[in-house]
């Protein structure tokens, strides 16, 4: 099982969040997102686990993966 901050989660998920940077350039579906799955907490580094939702997390988590593999080994920054 994947680790998810879910009392963070609950705190913050009645307040606004802020779109994910990481995301937003990655994935070129983001704006046909719902909303809340565009969002991560506010105050936190742009991870899959700073995501609102389950569907963010998994999508977050997507990108990162294809990134990974579209790069040779040793050239991440
Ligand atoms: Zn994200």
């Amino acid at each position: 099982m994947e680790h998810i901050d879910t009392n963070a989660r609950k705190r913050t998920a009645s307040r606004s969040g802020c779109p994910c940077e990481f995301c937003q350039q990655l994935d070129p579906q983001f704006p046909g997102r719902k909303p809340m799955d565009q969002l991560v907490l506010p105050n936190r580094k742009h991870t899959a686990a700073a995501h609102l939702t389950e569907d963010g997390y998994v999508r977050h988590r997507v990108l990162e993966l294809a990134r990974m593999v579209s790069r040779p080994p040793g050239t991440a920054a």
